[in-house]
């Protein structure tokens, strides 16, 4: 996918070197070099659609022999040189072109950009980092110079060069960096929770927020340092917040959170905060939690009651397991009500769950279909062995 991607970026620099070479051979030699030329031209770029790397690159490298002043064949063959791996190639490629005199600023840099991208591939990240932070402080390129700075430095971890360059990155360029900057600050965290020195984590924390306000890592770092310190309160306030940020990782943060709720022995508040996020979470982890709580506080008979009623709402199999388990366990008052309650969850299962999966793509689909309308695959969508055991 990736290659196709960078080959299709070729084109438009192979076209403008046809044209090119089409026109400058017909001023100075007329017709036969024109079609000579433009015949090499589109021969290579069939190679090159076709990914033949080593019958384009001959192509190429004959044209760069004809016209050695064409730095866009030059700029073609450096390319071709670094995906097929050849990285010593493309370096003395890419070095000879910032070398050369006669060539635009605008050439220069960008054959200093092509190096420090082959120096990345070739694990040369000093070099690299070097000539990019040069193009930064000539204020050219700088966009692009400073993303392949700041995945330098993630790669090698130097999260406050990373920060500091994402600064810069957004300043230039206008575009939002504040959640992966609350990431590495999260990493400075991390480190610090590691040697162990909680302060300092917190002071990375507090800077995670104000970078993403909203940043759940920062808030689930907060939870396990408040933990550490043994104060259940403020770990009781971290993952509460780290819900409300964002639902989805309510389960990473439960047992710690309900755990913290009942050294504290505050029930109503757990029950209260497990009301508030079953409204607006999907699964069913809350839910069986709330109806724990239920039961210790009213009774095996409401905590029934309660779990029946909302898995007609939003029915799942692990919930119906646990609502029959309380019902094997405990006898129910009206059996027969029971028994229709559990039917109609049984058979809202049924009809939610996919019963056809394709092979080929993993899409999953009420009907069958002899053509996957995912990945348009033929005849690899098939009955599932699910609930419907087909
Ligand atoms: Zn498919």
């Amino acid at each position: 996918m990736m290659t196709n991607v960078a080959w299709l970026l070729l084109i438009p620099a192979a076209m403008a070197m046809g044209w090119l070479f089409g026109r400058r051979g017909g001023e100075i030699k007329g017709g036969a070099k024109i079609s000579r030329l433009s015949n090499t031209y589109f021969r290579g770029l069939n190679y090159l659609l076709n990914e033949q790397q080593d019958k384009a690159l001959e192509i190429f490298l004959q044209i760069a022999e004809v016209d050695k002043e064409t730095v866009e064949t030059q700029f073609a063959l450096g390319h071709l040189f670094r995906r097929r791996g050849e990285v010593d190639r493309a370096i003395r490629l890419h070095q000879n072109l910032v070398a050369r005199t006669g060539l635009s600023e605008e050439q220069k840099t960008r054959a200093s950009l092509e190096l420090g991208e082959d120096y990345m591939r070739a694990g040369l990240l000093d070099r690299a980092e070097t000539l990019f932070n040069d193009l930064v402080n000539m204020g050219v390129h700088a966009p692009k110079a400073l993303q392949q700075l700041i995945s330098i430095y993630q790669s090698e971890r130097d999260w406050p060069q990373a920060i500091a360059h994402a600064l810069k990155y957004e300043q230039i360029s206008g575009q939002a960096m504040g959640e992966s900057i609350a990431h590495y600050y999260c990493e400075l965290a991390e480190k610090f929770i590691h040697e162990n020195n909680p302060g300092s984590a917190r002071d990375q924390i507090a800077l995670a927020y104000s970078s993403d306000s909203q940043c759940v890592r920062a808030g689930m770092l907060e939870g396990k340092l408040d933990l550490l310190e043994n104060n259940d309160a403020a770990a009781i306030r971290a993952f509460e917040r780290v819900a409300r940020h964002d639902v989805d990782y309510l389960p990473e943060v439960l047992p710690d959170l309900m755990a913290c709720y009942e050294r504290r022995n505050e029930l109503m508040r757990a029950r209260g905060f497990l009301q508030e996020v079953i409204e607006n979470y999907a699964g069913v982890t809350p839910l069986l939690a709330l109806t724990e709580l239920i039961e210790r506080q009213d009774g095996e008979a409401v905590a029934q009651d309660f779990l029946a009623k909302q898995l007609l709402q939003r029915p799942s199999v692990r919930g119906e397991a646990v609502l029959l388990g309380k019902v094997v366990a405990q006898p129910v008052s009206d059996p027969a009500e029971m028994l229709k309650t559990l039917k109609q969850i049984t058979d809202q299962l049924l009809v939610r769950s996919a019963n056809y999966r394709c092979n080929n793509c993993g899409f999953g689909a009420r009907a069958h279909h002899w053509q996957c309308p995912s990945c348009k695959h033929w005849g690899s969508v098939k009955p599932l062995l699910n609930l419907l055991g087909s």
